[in-house]
Order: structure tokens, then C-alpha cells, then sequence
């Protein structure tokens, strides 16, 4: 009776049994409980099961949309549970290491007003005083910074933000953030001992020993040699720079008109079919990155080079362009140019990045760390139609640049770093203002006018005239973090319960609309325009 019971338990039943426990014959050192074996005597369905929508297995033939949807379900998986106890990991030794370093965990408010970290709000609207809205904290910027001002000296918070704003991989509009500030420092004080937390942490979880400081690259250089502010730096394939010799020394228009003209040298793509070269046209034409087209140049074994523009220029021009790629025999050259430089820079960045994937150099177990320094404080806004902070508003031009916010605020570079693992900003910060009247220029060069300035910030201002403390801090984004050491795609799969990429919560089936007895009670009105 106990077997036939037995052979009808479904796969997911909860069951309680009693037996003897003995040991296996026939051990398997696979399972976890692979070495015993029970002899049951006793048997009792505690809950029976319905048949899940999806196995229930590391390969499984559960779709996406089912599985966050059944999201309970499909953390019952042991792939997925992996990564949920690698961020427990995670945060217990970011908590060891900053409480050894004398840090203090605080909890600071969700329910604030608005802290610009350059993305929208999430808004709350408050029934006790209808008409008025919280902000959720994009971050705990400015709370963290009074807490400097409080006399905390140093301070931790592992901590949600929210940001409205367009999902992508790695961003979802809710996130967890490793958020950290200090008092008395310098920048080198914080990239060292965050720097010190990398490490730590790359030692305890994934047992790297990381003895070599990390290097430095100025954000211009990076730009300039891998067109992104995060440069993926496992592998070479940098940059080159050919205006000289490709701008004026042919028939071709397209490179004649051109702001910038830049190309990378694939090393063994030279017999690449036309059909891969059509292939990787079509990928730098795709809409979301939008260039127009991409120019090739193979190294032939002769060392002479054919191209696909051979009829606009001789073959001595092209020879120069191979040496100026140090390009050798069996290398393919591939050019991108543009009327916009940072634009182009970016789509060349993009064509770097699928290169080195299709020759495998991205390899997710070796993990290559920097710091982008020398951020601009500024960049203009096409949108805004004003000058942004880079960073956030609240972040320290470089002291020996301060004179050029007068005359050439372009030119004007942050006491800012990021640090970036694999071509993945996994964290930054910034040394921030303590001054009262520099911050109130800030302000105003962001186009604030004295009044709102006052309005949004007059909190912040007024408490730097209470003797506030040089300051600066970072903050490190945990879900990137785990994501990278988890060798994940996405940091969906590191978050118990993500959005999806309309940042539904397709488990909760939220957002949602609100009764309307509770939009009455909050005073609102719901007015969609088609
Ligand atoms: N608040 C910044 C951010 O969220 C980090 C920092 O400057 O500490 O990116």
C-alpha cells in the first residue's frame, strides 16, 4: 500500500516521511543526498501539488514570461536559488569589510523629495497633504552627505533606489545599491579603500587574489580609445584614429565629410566571407546603434590590402592606413566614420564589443578591473536645453579647474571615478562640495535659478554653513556585482523577484490602477491623453 501510495506522489508534493536512514549501495556523489538512502515506513502528504506550468529543473521548458510570472517556481530551481544565496554571500562580506573599516550601517528614508541622479521620479502621492508628492530616492545622495554633516564620518547603507527610467539589461527601475560616504578624505582615500573592498570581495567569493593596483584611465582616453566611459578592457583592439589618412586622400565623400573617422584591426578576420561582412554591416545599421555603414580592409598575405572602397583610393593610401593600424597579414580592418564624434565613437564601440565576442574574448571567468578618473563635470543636454552635472550636481570640480567655470565650463573635469569590471560600471563616486557658494554656483551654472535652487536644495545649503567636513564617497551597484560574479547576462537573475522590460511585475501583476475611492481620497484625477 505504502509503494502504490508512493508511485502516485507528484514531483512537487510536500511529504513527511519516517524510515531508517542507511547507507547507498550504489553512492552518488552528484546529489547531495546521494550517499543515504531511507527505507520509509511511514508516509504523509502534507500539501499535494498541482501540476506546475513548467519543469521545474535547471534546463527547463519554461519560457520567460512564464517563469517570472510563476517567479515562486522558478526560484525553486537550483540554477536560479544559486545566485540568490551568491548575493547573501555577497553582502555579508561587503558588511565584514566595511564594519572592519569602522563604517556604520544607517537607514535613511524612502519617502524623500527629489535627489537628481539624472533619471526621472518615482512619485508617492500623500494622502495627508493632498496635492503633494514624495519623490523615491534615486539614491541617498544628499541624506548621505548630511550625515557628514551630522559628524558620522563614515557611512554604509545597502539600499533600494528607483529610477524612472527605459530598461536595458542591466538596469531595473528598482535596484539595490552598496551605498557608502565618508568624511576627511581625498579622492585617493576613497578609490583606496574601495578599491580595498573589490578586492576583498573578489578574494572571499570567487577566491581571485588581486595584488596589483587597479590602473587608472581619464575618461577622455577612454573615449578616445574604446568610444565608451566603461570600456570593456579584457581585450586590446583599441582605437585608431584615421583622419589623416583617409580624410582628403580620396574620392570617398562619406570619410571626406567626415568629423571622425576611427577603425579597430580584427586580427585573423581577413577571410572573413562576404556574407559575415555583410553580417556585421547590418549589425552596426541595426536602429539601436544607427550607423549608416562600416568600410572593410583586408591584409592580404602579400601584405597589399584590398578594401571595399578600392576604387576611391590607391593602394599606397591603403598601405599607409595599415600601418597606421599596425595591422599584418590576415588582419581585417574595419572603419566607421561620422559627423558626430562621440556618436560615432560609440557605434565603433559597439562593433569592438561584437568582435570580441564573435572571436571569444570575452570571457567570463577573468575579470579585468579599472578606474575611469577625470570625469567632465558637465555635459550639455540637447533635451534640457541646459548644461547636466555628469555625475550629479553635488559632486567637486577638480580645484586646479574651478577658475574655467567662469570662462570655459567644457573644460572643467570632476574629482569623479567610476570603477569598471569587464566593460561594466559596477560602481562611482565623487568628492563632493562642502562649501555653501560653490554649491550655489553650481547650481546656477546647471540653470537653476536662485529660488528653485533654494526650493529643491536649500536643506542641503543651509546645512553647509554649519561647519560641514570635506567629504566624498561612492556608491556600488550590488545587483552588477552579483551579475558579474554570478557570469549572468542580465541582473534580473540576480533579484528575487525583478521587473520585467516594461518594469512589469508580471507575478503581481503590478502597476495597476487605483480604486476610485482611493484616487478620491488622494485627490487625484486620472486623465490619459491618447
Ligand atoms: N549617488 C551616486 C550614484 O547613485 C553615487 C555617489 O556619488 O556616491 O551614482
Amino acid at each position: 500500500a505504502l509503494c502504490a501510495r508512493a508511485n502516485k506522489l507528484g514531483r512537487e508534493d510536500v511529504i513527511q516521511i519516517k524510515g531508517e536512514v542507511n547507507e547507498r549501495e550504489s553512492k552518488n556523489k552528484n546529489l547531495p543526498t546521494g550517499e543515504i538512502e531511507i527505507i520509509v515506513s511511514e508516509l504523509t502528504v502534507l500539501n499535494a501539488s498541482a501540476t506546475p506550468p513548467f519543469t521545474i529543473e535547471d534546463n527547463t521548458d519554461g519560457g520567460d514570461d512564464i517563469r517570472m510570472k510563476y517567479r515562486y517556481l522558478d526560484l525553486r530551481r537550483a540554477c536560479v536559488r544559486k545566485n540568490l544565496e551568491l548575493r547573501h554571500q555577497m553582502t555579508m562580506e561587503v558588511r565584514r569589510y566595511l564594519d572592519s573599516k569602522g563604517f556604520l550601517e544607517i537607514e535613511t528614508p524612502m519617502l524623500i523629495g527629489s535627489t537628481p541622479e539624472g533619471a526621472r521620479d518615482f512619485v508617492v502621492p500623500s494622502r495627508m497633504n493632498p496635492g503633494q508628492f514624495y519623490a523615491l530616492p534615486q539614491s541617498p545622495q544628499t541624506l548621505k552627505q548630511l550625515l557628514m554633516v551630522a559628524g558620522m564620518d563614515r557611512y554604509f547603507q545597502i539600499v533600494k533606489c528607483f529610477r524612472d527610467e527605459d530598461l536595458r539589461a542591466d538596469r531595473q527601475p528598482e535596484f539595490t545599491q552598496i551605498d557608502c560616504e565618508m568624511s576627511f578624505v581625498e579622492q585617493e582615500d576613497v578609490i583606496a579603500l574601495f578599491e580595498g573592498m573589490a578586492k576583498h570581495l573578489f578574494r572571499t567569493i570567487r577566491g581571485i587574489e588581486l595584488t596589483e593596483p587597479f590602473p587608472r584611465m581619464p575618461w577622455s582616453e577612454a573615449m578616445r580609445l574604446y568610444g565608451s566611459d566603461k570600456p570593456g578592457t579584457r581585450f586590446g583592439m583599441e582605437f585608431v584614429e584615421l583622419m589623416d589618412v583617409l580624410k582628403g586622400t580620396g574620392e570617398f565623400s562619406v570619410f571626406n565629410d567626415a568629423s571622425y573617422i576611427g577603425g579597430i584591426c580584427a586580427p585573423g578576420c581577413a577571410s572573413y566571407t562576404r556574407k559575415q561582412l555583410d553580417q556585421l554591416t547590418d549589425f552596426v545599421k541595426r536602429s539601436q546603434i544607427g550607423a549608416k555603414g562600416l568600410v572593410y580592409a583586408r591584409v592580404q598575405e602579400d601584405g597589399s590590402v584590398k578594401s571595399s572602397v578600392d576604387k576611391f583610393y590607391t593602394q599606397e593610401v591603403l598601405l599607409r592606413l595599415k600601418e597606421t593600424m599596425k595591422a599584418v597579414p590576415g588582419d581585417l580592418i574595419l572603419i566607421m566614420s561620422g559627423e558626430d564624434v562621440m556618436k560615432t565613437r560609440k557605434q565603433l564601440c559597439e562593433l569592438r564589443l561584437e568582435m570580441g565576442t564573435r572571436l571569444g574574448l570575452r570571457d567570463k571567468n577573468k575579470f579585468v578591473c579599472l578606474w575611469v578618473v577625470d570625469f567632465p563635470m558637465f555635459e550639455w543636454s540637447d533635451e534640457e536645453g541646459r548644461l547636466m552635472a555628469m555625475h550629479h550636481p553635488f559632486t567637486h570640480p577638480k580645484d586646479e579647474d574651478i577658475p574655467l567655470l567662469d570662462s570655459d565650463t567644457g573644460a572643467v573635469r570632476a574629482n569623479a571615478y567610476d570603477m569598471v569590471i569587464n566593460g561594466v560600471e559596477v560602481g562611482g563616486g565623487s568628492i563632493r562640495i562642502h562649501d555653501s557658494k560653490l554649491q550655489d554656483k553650481m547650481f546656477q551654472l546647471l540653470g537653476f535659478t536662485e529660488e528653485k535652487a533654494q526650493e529643491r536644495f536649500g536643506f542641503l545649503m543651509n546645512a553647509f554653513k554649519y561647519g560641514a567636513p570635506p567629504h566624498g564617497g561612492l556608491a556600488y551597484g550590488l545587483d552588477r556585482w552579483v551579475s558579474l560574479f554570478a557570469g549572468l547576462d542580465s541582473i534580473r537573475d540576480c533579484i528575487a523577484f525583478p521587473k520585467n522590460n516594461s518594469g512589469r511585475d508580471v507575478m503581481l501583476d503590478a502597476p495597476g490602477q487605483l480604486d476610485d475611492s482611493q484616487l478620491e481620497e488622494l485627490c487625484l484625477k486620472v486623465d490619459i491623453k491618447e
